[in-house]
């Protein structure tokens, strides 16, 4: 028995690192709804939740390599001030968008500011953490003919239009 592809899979999960510290719950969003078999969520992840029938617990593990990789020294650079939009608020912590020279969004997080000085992270929020998850699988049903079409769910924890 296997979830497999094209269905929208609705989950209720806590999620923490290894030291237990919580990261995110859906105790506090709502449920998590996602179309599988569409790259929406870590594909390790999706592997462990296939075999899952509704109603059932699962608590899913994932080192960091199956989950954001390796924290990166070298996803670390320095800026100045004067690269922000003027009047941008610059505080460590804050995230923000930089572009590449394909266009493509790459977020990244404001790590020190030292005066004119800035410290900027590219890394994902989550590199180098293990992962662990505590999944309740709610709902299993067919995707809609439209939510395949666009690749997503649609309806309450999906996405509205
Ligand atoms: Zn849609």
């Amino acid at each position: 028995m296997a979830i497999g592809v094209n269905k929208v899979v609705t989950l209720n999960y806590t999620l923490s690192d290894d030291k237990g510290n919580l990261i995110q719950t859906t105790k506090e969003n709502g449920s998590f709804v996602y179309l599988s078999g569409s790259n929406q969520i870590l594909p390790k992840l999706e592997e462990a939740i296939d075999s899952m029938i509704i109603g059932g617990r699962k608590i899913i593990e994932l080192n960091s390599a199956d989950a954001y990789g390796d924290y990166d020294e070298n996803a670390i650079q320095f800026v100045k001030k004067n690269v922000f939009p003027e009047g941008s608020n610059v505080e460590p912590g804050l995230e923000y968008m930089a572009h590449n020279p394909e266009g493509h969004a790459i977020p990244f997080v404001i790590r020190e500011v030292k005066d004119d000085d800035i410290t900027i992270d590219f890394n994902h929020p989550l590199a180098g953490k293990n992962l662990n998850f505590d999944v309740e699988l709610v709902d299993i049903r067919d995707a809609t003919v439209e939510e395949l079409q666009h690749g997503h769910a649609h309806g309450a924890g999906g996405h509205h239009h």
